[in-house]
């Protein structure tokens, strides 16, 4: 996608946060990285939308709209979040598919855990993911990679993570062994990366550690859900998963057609646009 883009004429600057979507007179005029003013006809966020308003437009904070979603801000749903597991293993695993899903024999126990309790389940439902099953690039010879999701509660004050995650992390160790049989797996992990919840927060900027951002509730659905152009900013347009249509890469994509195409239409005979 970066080829496609650069052969497009976009320009890509990494590590580049942007600290600030500048409003002047009720437009967008620009973003600030840091520090610096980077000046545009109009600016597409694609960071998580309730972020956005809370975080990149302080100059905004005056306007209806801004004003609006603030005080709607504690009254969002987000989805569930994920505990994630990225391991290399030295050994193959040829008993199990690239797709596994693992179930919870309490499984409305799990869900009620995650949805209505909010705290993290005695008895986890989890999915695998082994890569290397189908891509021999994915892992080095005689070795396999290994994704493990685990649905977890978004950031919440039923849960904490900096005490509650190791005792967490070894649970998910003794039920993939179990479920997923590999026997005696920790000795057998030559990688491992985990992901929280906060981690979501801090690495991406999503709302309540929430992976897959606004929640998909009849409320927060269709019209309903937050637009792809602000009503007080016009020239700000959002793509994403808290946006319409929602979430997951197939919607977003769409999502990024169409924002594009509105673009187009309503920036006719502009010069720059300014993605986040
Ligand atoms: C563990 C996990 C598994 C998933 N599995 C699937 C799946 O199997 N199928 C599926 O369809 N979907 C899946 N999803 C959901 C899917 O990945 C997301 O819905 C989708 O990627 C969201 O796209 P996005 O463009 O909104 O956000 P992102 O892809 O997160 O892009 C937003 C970008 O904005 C950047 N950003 C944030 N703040 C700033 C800032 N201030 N300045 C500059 N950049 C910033 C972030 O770093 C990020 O790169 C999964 C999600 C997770 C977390």
């Amino acid at each position: 996608m970066g080829r496609l883009a650069g052969d497009l004429g976009v320009g890509i600057h990494l590590n580049s946060a942007v600290e600030e979507i500048v409003v002047d007179g009720g437009r967008a005029s620009g973003v600030r990285v840091n520090g610096e003013a980077h000046s545009a006809d109009a600016v597409l966020a694609n960071a998580d939308l309730p972020y956005v308003y809370r975080k990149l437009l302080p100059s905004a904070a005056g306007t209806r709209d801004f004003r609006f979603k603030l005080r709607k801000r504690e009254k969002l749903l987000y989805t569930a979040s994920s505990f994630m597991m990225y391991l290399g293993l030295d050994r193959e695993l040829d008993h199990l598919s690239h797709h596994n899903v693992y179930l919870s024999s309490r499984y409305e126990e799990n869900f009620r855990q995650i949805f209505d309790e909010r705290r993290l389940p005695d008895d986890p439902s989890f999915y695998t993911n082994v890569p290397s099953r189908t891509d021999r690039n994915a892992a080095p010879e005689g070795m396999e990679s290994l994704y493990v999701l685990v649905p977890t509660p978004h950031l919440g004050e039923n849960v904490d993570w900096e005490k509650e995650g190791p005792a967490f992390k070894e649970k998910m160790y003794d039920l993939i062994e179990e479920k997923a049989g590999i026997p005696d797996l920790r000795s057998h992990v030559a990688y491992e990366k985990i992901k929280t919840p906060q981690d979501w927060l801090s690495d991406y900027n999503l709302e309540e550690g929430a992976a897959f951002g606004l929640g998909h509730g009849i409320f927060q659905v269709g019209y309903f859900r937050p637009p792809m152009v602000s009503k007080a900013v016009p020239n700000l347009y959002f793509v994403g998963a808290s946006t319409r249509p929602g979430t997951g890469v197939p919607l977003v994509t769409i999502g990024a057609k169409l924002v594009a195409g509105r673009m187009g239409r309503e920036l006719l005979g502009s010069t720059s646009a300014v993605g986040v």
